[in-house]
């Protein structure tokens, strides 16, 4: 049970009602679709008129239509409701380090179109190499009405400026990243952190979140974020902070971290940490020494994937000592939260044959607490990244109103 708030409080009115079974109907149209308002009353115990008139109301809001008819025995038809899939659409906007991916997507978060753009090194110059894409997207498809646009990013946005505060990876300074766009583009946007959108997409769309009311993602990719979803609620802490278990200390006195402290979960157990293991052991066969920029430089964690592919048993050594510390980071995430699910998501997932097994084996030697979270990967060529921007968007639609 929730504390009610007395700083921050919504006394229930009639319009809360109605929001309240309005959004529950077009959860259950979402799930069942197609479906008869008949079944729509069954599902939701609302009487069969109120179905009716939310039914209506949806209907003229665009965000569902009435497809065939179905069949019954008696013979009436009932006009079946679905979501109008064809015609709202949700654009996304994927920023990592080095590239983005714009996209536009159906209320499935199935994308009809997407592109990708360099990253440009400071936001100004971002905003306008992106906004000519995002007409571009909306042009192309005159006929699909966009409901918003949703950007998921390599950092923390603060809750109430909105303004990007915490990026390391990006290196971009703090920026108003959401009026721009908004001013441009004359659509509702709305940021997430890259871990958060990922746990996000995970509860919208994911195959293993039905009745899941606590679930960890785990990004790692340049740095490794985490997306808390507690109590079926995404957890974002004081002014959008919550979630940063890579920057926490996992080598007292370790290396120096572009956040300003030293030895950072992210990295021991990010794609760059297991590049710097492989040039450090392929240097040091080579001349005796430990460093090499230039080496490290020359290798991209793709490389790295396929040489362990290929059997090089340094590409291996280097792939499991990753695994290793993502082992000991998820083990406190169990210990600390013990979540239903921890959902591990990024280009390590490709080599989970190798990785998962030395993950649970770290976790099962360092948490105690007999916590039942089950540890999966998230599948790369599912895009969770950017399914995650449209489920930023989404849930502002279909999420459980706040009340009280
Ligand atoms: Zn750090």
């Amino acid at each position: 049970m929730r504390k009610i708030d007395l700083t921050n409080f919504q006394v229930a009115t009639s319009e809360t009602a109605r929001d309240i079974n309005r959004r529950i109907v077009l959860n259950l149209i979402r799930s069942h679709q197609p479906i008869s308002r008949a079944d729509l009353a069954r599902h939701s115990g609302l009487q069969r008129s109120t179905v009716s008139v939310i039914a209506e109301q949806l209907i003229d809001q665009r965000w569902i239509t009435e497809g065939a008819d179905g069949h019954t025995l008696r013979g009436r038809r009932p006009r079946f409701l679905h979501l109008n899939k064809e015609r709202v659409g949700i654009i996304g906007v994927n920023i990592r380090p080095a590239t983005t991916t714009v996209a536009l997507a159906d209320l499935d978060a199935n994308f009809v179109s997407q592109e990708s753009i360099r990253t440009a090194p400071n936001p100004e110059q971002f905003v306008e190499d992106l906004v000519p894409r995002l007409r571009n997207l909306i042009k192309m498809r005159p006929e699909i009405t966009c409901e918003g646009i949703g950007v998921s990013l390599p950092g923390r946005v603060d809750l109430v400026s909105q303004r990007l505060v915490f990026a390391p990876n990006l290196a971009w300074s703090d920026f108003d990243l959401k009026t721009a766009i908004e001013q441009a583009t004359g659509l509702p946007v709305e940021l997430e952190n890259a871990a958060n959108s990922c746990a996000l997409a995970e509860i919208w769309f994911g195959q293993q979140a039905e009745g899941v009311r606590n679930l960890v993602a785990v990004t790692v990719s340049e740095g490794i974020g985490c997306g808390l979803i507690l109590n079926h609620q995404l957890v974002q802490g004081s002014s959008g902070m919550a979630g940063e278990f890579g920057h926490t200390t996992m080598v007292e006195d370790g290396l120096e971290c572009r956040c300003g402290n030293r030895g950072c979960w992210e990295l021991y157990a990010s794609n760059s940490a297991a590049v710097r293991y492989y040039s450090q052991s392929a240097s040091s066969a080579r001349n005796g020494k430990a460093t090499s920029k230039s080496v490290s430089q020359a290798i991209t964690f793709d490389h790295l994937l396929r040489l362990t592919d290929q059997s090089d048993p340094k590409a291996i050594e280097a792939i499991n000592q990753m695994a290793r510390y993502l082992g000991m980071g998820i083990s406190r995430l169990v210990t600390g939260l013990a979540p239903d699910v921890i959902v591990v998501i990024g280009e390590v997932t490709r080599a989970w044959n190798r990785v998962g097994p030395i993950i649970s084996e770290t976790v099962k030697n360092h948490s105690f607490t007999l916590a039942n979270t089950r540890i999966v990967s998230k599948d790369p060529s599912s895009q969770p990244r950017l399914r995650g921007t449209i489920a930023v968007v989404l849930q502002k639609h279909f999420g459980a109103p706040l009340v009280a």
